[in-house]
């Protein structure tokens, strides 16, 4: 099987696992995502995996409630961690090897992130899962996504949603909002189209990594992308 791209970064977003509970795990959902990873791997790409935390905590919001940022943000990250558990466990009961390499160090359950362990992990065929964001408090998942792809090399980063792809404007607010098939960077950040945070997206742009925006609910979506399918909408 011929392969478009045969390193990839996968961004799931915490909430993503929610589900329609919008809180904590839905199992039922962690078994769809893990399918799908399991096919990615039997397509013989390589996949890192940054997994977000929102489901659980999320800085900004618990700063809003009365907490300082900072500490907020170590829970938002320790959250990516929890998740990033519960996708190793299920991963490996379907077969699939994985690591989860941790930014914050956590020895007891995970190995501790290192670029070129992290490469090798990837170059014998696991799954690697990146949790704990960046390591910094004010930094989102989707900044960590963007910079372990650049540190990888990986050749795309896909990046799963709810919806098809991108829009002009929010589909479920403006009924005129049409879809996008193919943006460049400043057509992104001329319109505001709201791909990822700003730090993220500019590191994105400055370094030409391409982001696939896709429908995580389609089955089979991420193999048919790495094959070179289009699906959803290319940033590049
Ligand atoms: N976070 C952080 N630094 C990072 C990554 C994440 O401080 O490098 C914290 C931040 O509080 C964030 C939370 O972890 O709100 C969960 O991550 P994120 O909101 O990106 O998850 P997602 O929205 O993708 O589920």
């Amino acid at each position: 099987m011929t392969l478009k791209y045969r390193r990839a970064l996968l961004k799931l977003s915490g909430e993503a696992l929610a589900g329609d509970r919008g809180f904590g795990l839905d199992f039922n959902v962690v078994e769809r995502m893990t399918d799908e990873i399991k096919a990615v791997r039997q397509s013989g790409a390589e996949l890192g995996l940054v997994i977000g935390g929102g489901n659980i905590m999320r800085g900004s919001q618990a700063s809003q409630q009365g907490m300082a940022r900072v500490s907020a943000d170590y829970m938002g990250m320790l959250a990516t961690i929890i998740n990033a558990l519960a996708l190793q466990d299920i991963l490996e009961k379907k077969g699939v090897d994985t690591r989860v390499m941790t930014a914050i160090r956590m020895e007891a359950l995970a190995e501790p992130y290192i670029r070129r362990r992290a490469v090798r992990h990837l170059e014998k065929g696991r799954v690697v899962i990146l949790a704990g964001g960046t390591g910094n408090p004010y930094f989102s998942t989707d900044t960590a996504a963007v910079l372990r792809a650049l540190e990888i090399e990986a050749q795309v980063i896909l990046k799963a949603t709810n919806v098809d792809g991108v829009y002009s404007a929010d589909p479920k607010k403006d009924p005129t909002a049409t879809f996008l098939a193919e943006v460049s960077y400043q057509e992104a950040i001329v319109q505001g189209l709201g791909v990822m945070d700003s730090n993220a997206f500019a590191l994105c742009k400055d370094n030409k990594l391409p982001i696939q925006v896709f429908n995580i609910n389609q089955p089979g979506a991420i193999v048919r992308i790495l094959r070179g399918e289009r699906i959803g909408t290319i940033v590049q």
